[in-house]
């Protein structure tokens, strides 16, 4: 992997500024618009959108000049959580709406009309969720799921008639400025400027789910969504996978600790006790000190959730100490408890709240 400020041909000293101009020029010059089936100008246009995303982000800029390559690749575990594509990095730079690079390069700049034949337009993403357990979360998981997606059949796809194989529809219209050129996605075809040509088929894949990931965290499968009619693998929509967390019988979550509660009677409140208390992965042997109060909330390390993306640290888990007051009891205990009463000092004590 070459250095980033190589990539861009820039100095380690440049401005913000200059590094967006510096990868402004540099994806023009080797955008796959501009450079039909050259291989070697899409790996340096890929190659500059990476430099780029990386020096652009004060984060990760200074984490690359301390410790190179090493320092960005690993912050995050196998693109999980908003890792941006190349198109992505591209349009933000270049301001591209929907319609991505062929906006930008649809002969309104370079003043030539891309031929039909050409498209880059990439197959649709699909989105699909996860419902997890508390306790599949805790460890992390693998899934088989499946999925519907559409791959490339043995017909050969047709030319679609309403855009004439362009994936867009132009509109033009004259105005006092001159003429607008309104381009929208063509709605038969859907942008991909064919039709037919490919099957809805159901496929399986094998999913690993890191452990301690939360509700609304995804992860992107590069080109497993669905397929590209032109076969061409880098061109398959990206399957986006959503996980849910299954509400616990037990357990109730915050950030990465989790909280319980735990009712125990009168006595073993004053004396203290030994219980066994439900964890994510087994029970776990727990002191309640003597003297326990109602409500008091006490912590068991290190039983909480993994931090995802963080440096394998784990939350905690917190207990939080009911003392039973039973409504009904029996004769014999009524006894005992008001034996107990006339043993204890009746008086009783006003005080102020304390927060
Ligand atoms: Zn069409």
């Amino acid at each position: 992997m070459r250095d980033y400020y190589e990539i861009l041909g820039v100095p380690k000293t440049s401005s913000k500024d200059e590094i967006k101009k510096a990868y402004r020029k540099v994806a023009m010059k080797f955008h796959p618009d501009r450079n039909p089936d050259n291989k070697e100008a899409e790996d340096k246009f890929k190659e500059a959108a990476e430099a780029y995303s990386v020096l652009s982000d004060d984060n990760k800029r200074s984490q690359y000049d301390q410790f190179g390559h090493a320092g960005v690749n690993n912050s995050r575990g196998g693109g999980f959580s908003g890792g941006m594509n190349v198109e992505d990095i591209f349009n933000s730079v270049f301001g591209g709406g929907s319609g991505g690079f062929s906006d930008i390069f649809g002969g309104d700049i370079f003043g030539s009309q891309r031929s039909s034949g050409n498209r880059r337009r990439k197959a649709e993403n699909l989105k699909i969720s996860i419902p997890l357990t508390y306790e599949e979360i805790f460890e992390g998981t693998s899934k088989k799921i499946k999925i519907k997606r559409w791959e490339k059949s043995s017909s050969d796809a047709q030319k679609c008639p309403t855009c004439n194989g362009t994936g867009e529809i132009r509109n033009v219209q004259r105005s006092m400025l001159g003429q607008i050129v309104n381009v929208q996605v063509c709605p038969n075809c859907k942008g991909m400027g064919y039709i037919g040509g490919r099957d809805k088929k159901t496929a399986t894949i094998k999913v690993k789910i890191p452990a301690g990931v939360s509700d609304g965290n995804y992860m992107t499968l590069e080109g497993e969504g669905n397929h590209s009619l032109s076969g061409d693998s880098d061109l398959n929509g990206d399957l986006i996978i959503y996980f849910e967390e299954k509400p616990h019988s037990l357990f109730v979550r915050s950030d990465s600790d989790l909280y319980l509660e735990c009712v125990i009677n009168y006595s073993d409140a004053v004396l203290g006790t030994e219980v066994k208390v439900p964890t994510l992965n087994g029970k776990v042997k727990f002191k309640i000190p003597a003297g326990i109060k109602n409500g008091q909330i006490l912590r068991l390390k290190n039983k909480g959730f993994k931090e995802v993306n963080g440096y394998g640290g784990r939350g905690d888990q917190y207990i939080k100490v009911n003392i039973d007051i039973p409504l009904n009891i029996s004769k014999d205990l009524k006894k005992i408890i008001l034996d107990l009463k006339n043993n204890l000092d009746d008086e009783i004590k006003f005080k102020k709240i304390e927060n």
